[in-house]
């Protein structure tokens, strides 16, 4: 399958050129050039399949030109290997926990994939290639585990100085090896604007082979769809019509989630639920798209004022308002609300939200018919990785899992930069 960039349908490469250079030439997002449609029977069968033999069948359609069948399979079942489990909280509510992998976020689903692809590409063709990825927290730690080691790999993070938690900053410069962390002295967009700047510097680009890890690769986007097949196929038994409530920054995951339904999930609806940085929502109310700056919040993985997957769900509805607002819902909470729900749902299920998650479950709660409907929230991050806000909230000590504890040791290693592109670029062409 071929991979268009978003602004002009013409350009299109083959999924390795889109995989390799994150971005279209033209600033777009590349997007596939046809959703495939999923049988019948795959759907019907989706309860006896793991998470990996769902990636396989749903990868095929759009890499198998590009690798083949056994690699494909290797790739799956290597990436693809913690559990995913759909937890019940009350009648009609689960929790999809995607926190199980080794960040303790769900971008390892998408990370862990495409620093496959994107090895077994570099392999063959024996070529350096430098990963960047801008992170508001969590798709730094995802990418850097992702790739860590991986030969003719290096990978630069770059993230807003002070503002990640503890944990996710030790997450992002303890590894060592062939990652490094630059620490900007800005917010994630400025990050994101540097990346993105670097990419479109034709002389850069002459001199090294530059590819993104954001959730704007496509690589990372494909295998995000994988898991809306496994919860529909855990939960198919009940018979009862799915409503999924996504917690959104860059909406990588909720688009993932769209283009899943597109290609034949029954899902009945989405739910676009985020802080308060709600440039999507806003939209979906009024059919007006207007970026802003992004707002700080404990949900700090969601604070993006420019949603860089926007473009992504228009390519998807083809611009049309009301048919996206059939199939998506916005709501959008504040910090004071996500910490009163955090408090209600650990006194009432015993059960502890992390604040992503906690934006998420709010949005459920408000949009579902829970009579009639199946509501699944999706936990995107594990709730230790955000230990000084939990635990204050809930007021109990969490349990960091053993991954998280070796980390917190470590001795922090990072480059402080202020946040300015020449500099940026004289680094990376050190
Ligand atoms: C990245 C992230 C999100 C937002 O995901 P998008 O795909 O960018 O919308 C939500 N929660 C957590 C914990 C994250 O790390």
């Amino acid at each position: 399958m071929k991979f268009y960039s978003t602004n002009d349908r013409k350009l299109s490469v083959s999924f390795k050129e889109a995989v390799v250079k994150g971005l279209a030439p033209d600033g777009g997002l590349f997007y596939p050039e046809s959703l495939p449609q999923l049988d019948k029977s795959f759907i019907k069968n989706l309860p006896n399949l793991s998470l990996a033999e769902i990636g396989f069948e749903v990868s095929k359609h759009f890499l198998g030109d590009d690798i083949p069948a056994d690699k494909l399979k290797e790739i799956c079942d290597d990436a693809l290997n913690f559990p995913t489990p759909l937890v019940s909280l009350e009648p009609n509510v689960y929790s999809f926990e995607l926190f199980h992998g080794p960040s303790c976020a769900f971008k390892d689903v998408g990370a862990r994939f495409m620093s496959r692809c994107l090895s077994y590409f570099a392999k063959e063709s024996d070529e350096k290639i430098t990963i960047l990825a801008a992170t508001s927290g969590d798709t730094g730690s995802a990418v850097a585990h992702g790739f860590l080691g991986i030969k003719n790999i290096d990978v630069v993070i770059l993230y807003p100085s002070g503002k990640v938690s503890q944990i996710q900053e030790q997450q992002l410069t303890t590894l060592g090896n062939n990652i490094t962390a630059l620490e900007i002295d800005g917010s994630f967009d400025d990050c994101q604007a540097l990346v993105k700047k670097a990419f479109q510097d034709d002389e850069l680009n002459k001199h090294m082979k530059l590819s993104s890890a954001n959730s704007i690769n496509i690589a990372r986007l494909i295998p995000q769809s994988f898991y809306y097949f496994y919860a529909y196929g855990q939960l198919k038994k009940q018979n009862k019509d799915l409503v999924i409530s996504v917690p959104s920054g860059n909406y990588g995951n909720l688009t993932a989630g769209l283009i899943a339904k597109q290609m034949g999930l029954p899902i009945k609806r989405f739910i676009a639920s985020t802080n308060v940085n709600k440039v999507i929502p806003d939209y979906l109310a009024t059919g007006k798209y207007e970026s802003k700056a992004s707002i700080q919040s404990i949900s700090n993985a969601m604070d993006v004022g420019a949603p860089s997957n926007f473009d992504r769900m228009m390519t998807l509805y083809q611009e049309n308002h009301p048919r996206i607002c059939e199939d998506l819902k916005g709501a959008s909470f504040n910090d004071d609300q996500t910490k009163k729900v955090m408090k209600k749902v650990y006194k009432e299920s015993n059960y502890i939200l992390d604040p992503h998650g906690a934006v998420a479950y709010l949005g459920l709660k408000k949009e579902l018919d829970a009579e009639n409907e199946l509501g699944v929230f999706i936990e995107t991050a594990h709730p230790a990785k955000f230990l000084d806000v939990v635990e204050e909230v809930i007021n109990t000590k969490v349990e960091i899992p053993d991954y998280l504890k070796s980390c917190l040791t470590k001795e922090k290693t990072s480059i402080k930069m202020a946040c300015n592109y020449q500099d940026f670029k004289n680094y990376l062409k050190s």
